[in-house]
């Protein structure tokens, strides 16, 4: 499965070249062109997928281990402090690229590389009506 207008689909296909870090059947990890931070990556699956809605799960579980192997990997070799992992789905939430991908952002202290959000309130009726209304039943 495969987008025409895709700039990922194109990387997967080898049209448009990339700096890869690991390659199976199923992914490409490869360096971010714009990185937040130095070593900055993406998990790629290889079959086009616009989100984690359409992903389907088998893929999910498979990125989330590959996920977890690589922040390993780049954290013994980078020496970083900490790692974000993090992944947009919609324009809203900041996904600018719409084939699903997942960012590996190494982090080091003393930088301020990526900025976190401010907690905002909410009061405590709205919060336990949040939770029963977003509890899985
Ligand atoms: P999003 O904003 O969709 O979560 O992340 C898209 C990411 O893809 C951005 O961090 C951007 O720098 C990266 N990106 C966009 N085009 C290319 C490209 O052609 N090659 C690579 N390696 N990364 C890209
Ligand atoms: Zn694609």
């Amino acid at each position: 499965m495969r987008d025409a207008n895709c700039i990922f689909c194109k990387i997967v296909a080898g049209e448009i070249p990339s700096r890869t870090l690991f390659e199976d059947e199923d992914f490409k990890v490869m360096l971010d062109v714009g990185p937040a931070s130095k070593g900055h990556a993406l998990i790629v699956p290889k079959e086009h997928y616009a989100n984690i809605y359409e992903l389907p799960d088998e893929l999910a579980g498979k990125a989330m281990r590959l996920a977890k192997r690589m922040a390993t990997h780049m954290t013994n070799v980078l020496n970083c402090d900490g790692f974000n992992i993090l992944q947009n789905n919609g324009e809203v939430a900041g996904q600018t690229v719409f084939h699903y991908h997942m960012h590996l952002i190494p982090r080091y202290k003393g930088s301020d590389e990526m900025i976190l959000w401010n907690a905002n309130h909410f009061s405590d009726e709205q919060m336990d009506a949040l939770a029963e209304q977003l509890s899985v039943k």
